[in-house]
């Protein structure tokens, strides 16, 4: 699933191709894709907008239009936006295409099919859903203490909760436990001081790296020129099993499932206890 160094390089790599530019037309070949207003409102509202920007909010696509509306996208588990011309033949699972007036098209592939866009007029119906943004100034050590104090929840299932932090997905949050030196059946109060400074410091250093790599391409993540992202190479644990060895102690690294997810781990740089 694209998380948050994903979506935010598909929100980089697609601005320069969409900013000041009108959308001329559009094409569904799948209609599930549309959450609301109806499918015939949501094409005749969008035709004629100019996008005149782009936001990243946790997983969130969000843009900016003339009319002062919003297209919001959540690309879910399998979705990739790829820039092409607009006489160019869709990629196989195309579920949309947006047309612009530079003679482009966004074509919106998905092959499970799980991903969604809709019309809202601001962003409170996601903001209510989402914790904080952890690049941004205000996520500190502090705000990081206090969305895991008290919880017994398992630590690696907290990172997830995209209520309790924005933006983390199953790949980071295996990478930032990783880093952090923490089990991640841990509960999530019972992490000490140090232990959640090394996870916040290790939460920043990992996303930022893997902005810089423009995203992981383990499974169908794509960068809008169709190209593959790189942040996967420096994975330590995520997705490495078949006899894959720690990178610090060399011994074998274990995948479990806590809470229905695949969780990859090293039970000696990261003890129960
Ligand atoms: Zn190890």
């Amino acid at each position: 699933m694209p998380e948050l160094p994903e979506v935010e390089t598909i929100k980089n790599e697609l601005l320069p191709h969409v900013m000041g530019h009108r959308i001329t037309g559009i094409t569904l070949f799948w209609e599930g894709i549309v959450r609301q207003p109806s499918v015939q409102e949501f094409c005749s509202r969008l035709i004629g907008q100019e996008i005149t920007g782009i936001a990243r909010r946790g997983k969130y696509l969000i843009f900016n239009l003339s009319s002062s509306g919003l297209l919001i996208v959540h690309l879910k588990m399998t979705g990739a936006l790829i820039v092409g011309r607009n006489s160019a033949e869709s990629p196989r699972f195309t579920r949309a295409v947006i047309y612009l007036d530079n003679n482009t098209g966004i074509f919106l592939r998905d092959p499970r099919k799980f991903g969604v866009m809709w019309l809202a007029e601001g962003t409170g119906d996601i903001d209510r859903k989402l914790g904080p943004e952890p690049l941004e100034a205000g996520f500190t050590a502090q705000v990081l203490t206090e969305r895991l104090s008290r919880r017994t929840a398992p630590i690696k299932a907290l990172l997830l909760d995209q209520k309790a932090i924005a933006g983390i997905g199953n790949m980071y949050a295996d990478e930032a436990l990783f880093a952090a030196g923490v089990h991640p059946r841990r509960a999530g109060g019972s992490l000490s001081q140090g232990e959640v400074e090394r996870l916040h410091g290790a939460i920043q250093r990992i996303l930022r790296a893997a902005i810089g790599n423009k995203g992981a391409s383990v499974d169908t993540y794509f960068r809008p020129d169709g190209s593959e992202g790189t942040a996967h190479y420096e994975f330590k644990v995520a997705h490495r099993l078949g006899g894959k060895t720690c990178p610090v102690c060399g011994g074998p690294i274990e995948r479990i499932v806590v809470r229905n997810r695949g969780t990859y781990f090293c039970p000696k740089c990261q003890p129960v206890s």
